[in-house]
């Protein structure tokens, strides 16, 4: 087994009397797509937080690239690509200013840049929209201009938080079939977190999170297979003890 980029062990996190995790483990392999699959309320945006280095968990640990935030921060920042749950692009700067500095802050200048700017912007169809300020774009389009920013360091590891939030259902299949191709092109790993089954249907991994607690892990088909249901939606309802599930969890 080659080393995981990622690593949650046991990890725990309180915002007052909330619990938001309760000994969080899991890890994530290299070229790996994980779908961090729960509710609202569920703890992703936290576990996410903590996976981009934005706090440490309260006890536990996580690991990103066999190393830790406290020692080796600017290491695993220069590795990793994020795409927050809010928006984060400068809306009067053309896409290419918003890609162009996002660039320079990871080091990158001059032909090399461009030349990153050309590739992410055409691996994410948005090659023709540079000249745009972003305000002009739409909702889908301004995503995949994050997510292109956040691929320009050629990272190992992609971390996104509902990244298809208030867009439509073929802007968001549409960005499930960009994140197959850069795990292809790119072997990138990718964490995508999400309350939309959908969205983690082809992901190799879901791992399926409640009320700060992992109550599930496996590829779709395991999912499937272990919840006696048809499809991955029923399955999701079925284990996840929905009121309204179409079948009976296997016993
Ligand atoms: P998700 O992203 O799955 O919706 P969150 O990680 O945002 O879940 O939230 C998990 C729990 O922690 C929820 O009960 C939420 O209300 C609480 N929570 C999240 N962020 C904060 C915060 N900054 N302060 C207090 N409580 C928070
Ligand atoms: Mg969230």
């Amino acid at each position: 087994m080659s080393t995981p980029v990622l690593v949650f062990d046991k990890v725990r996190k309180s915002y007052g009397s909330t619990e938001a995790l309760k000994g969080i483990s899991f890890d994530i392999a290299p070229s790996e797509v994980v779908g961090l699959l729960g509710p609202n309320g569920a703890g992703k945006s936290t576990l996410f937080q903590i996976a981009a280095g934005l706090f440490a968990p309260d006890d536990g640990t996580v690991d990103v690239f066999g190393l830790d935030y406290k020692q080796h921060a600017s290491e695993i920042l220069a590795r990793l690509g994020v795409v927050f749950q809010s928006r984060s692009l400068d809306l009067d700067m053309t896409v290419n200013a918003n890609l162009k500095f996002h660039g320079q802050l990871f080091g990158l200048s001059g032909k090399l840049l461009e030349t990153r700017i050309s590739e992410v912007t055409e691996l994410l169809e948005v090659a023709d929209l540079r000249k745009r300020p972003v305000r002009t774009l739409s909702g889908g389009n301004q995503r995949r201009v994050e997510i292109a920013r956040a691929l320009l360091n050629k990272p190992d590891l992609l971390l996104m938080d509902e990244p298809s939030v208030g867009l439509d259902a073929t802007t968001r299949r549409k960005l499930v079939d960009h994140m197959q191709v850069v795990r292809e092109q790119q072997g990138t790993s990718i964490l995508w977190a999400t309350h939309l089954v959908e969205e983690v249907d082809r992901a190799d991994r879901i791992v399926f999170i409640a009320q700060g607690e992992v109550t599930h892990m496996g590829s779709p088909a395991q999912i499937i297979e272990t919840s006696g249901a048809a499809t991955l939606t029923d399955a999701y309802v079925a284990l996840t003890g929905g009121a309204d599930a179409h079948v009976e969890p296997a016993a």
